[in-house]
């Protein structure tokens, strides 16, 4: 059963509160700002991405760059905006110049975003691109092989339905990526509507060996019951407005 939606929203800004501005990871001395990440902390769905860009970098929200207005464009094509989700990134921090994130910084910077999901309890987390989709699926298969199709996954004591795709990035530079992503982003509506169904009425796909860490779904996915909203607990020194904005 999903936890009371004021004890999700305080958690998540104590989670938030505790990386902090000053946060110290190896990435620390070149970032601007730590990216926490942000939308609707009672979200059903939920969107993580590999690391903040530049943009993100300077404005401390996740997708707020031209990959951003894809994903606000894509979601607007299929009925939904980014107030009904959560974005976050497996990295924090921006890499230097946007270069990929080391396995050791994705080590270290990983259990927030596991306490994330743990916290928000999304029932579809779509994770965009390579690093997120290896991450969350513990599987090393790419996302070209994996786009599009639903695997039901244990992260955080909970079954979810992981939804791999493109990253927008990659379908900016690519218009055949583009229409990929485009074609998964329609699946979306029927997944969310769906309890543990993919959009061809089948059952979830059997997930490929799990990483260490990560525990099988052994159980049918739990029907999450709908939240209301709650007052906005952010603090006043919380500059990084979009944080746990309430659901409609
Ligand atoms: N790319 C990402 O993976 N995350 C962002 O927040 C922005 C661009």
């Amino acid at each position: 059963m999903a936890r009371p939606t004021a004890d999700r929203r305080t958690d998540l800004v104590s989670l938030y509160n505790a990386l902090g501005p000053e946060h110290r990871c190896p990435l620390a001395p070149t970032r601007t700002r730590v990216v926490f990440g942000s939308g609707n902390a009672d979200a059903d769905l939920m969107f993580v991405g590999e690391a903040p860009g530049a943009s993100e970098d300077r404005e401390g929200l996740p997708f707020v760059g031209r990959a951003g207005k894809l994903l606000d464009q894509l979601l607007r094509e299929i009925g939904l905006d980014r107030g009904q989700t959560f974005v976050a990134n497996v990295l924090k921090c921006r890499p230097p110049g946007n270069r990929d994130p080391r396995p050791e910084e994705i080590e270290e910077c990983s259990p927030h975003l596991f306490r994330q999901i743990e916290l928000i309890e999304p029932r579809v987390i779509c994770t965009l691109g390579n690093f997120s989709t290896k991450l969350l699926s513990g599987s090393p298969e790419g996302i070209s092989k994996v786009h599009g199709r639903p695997q039901r996954r244990e992260i955080g004591g909970r079954t979810v339905i992981l939804y791999p795709l493109f990253h927008p990035a990659a379908a900016l530079r690519t218009p055949a990526v583009l229409a990929l992503l485009r074609g998964d982003f329609a699946g979306l509506p029927d997944l969310l509507s769906r309890e543990g169904a993919t959009r061809d009425g089948g059952e979830a796909e059997e997930a490929p060996p799990l990483a260490p860490g990560l525990r099988e779904a052994g159980e049918p996915i739990e029907p999450v019951p709908s939240r209301g909203g709650v007052e906005d607990p952010r603090l006043p020194q919380d500059t990084q407005l979009g944080l746990f904005g309430s659901q409609g």
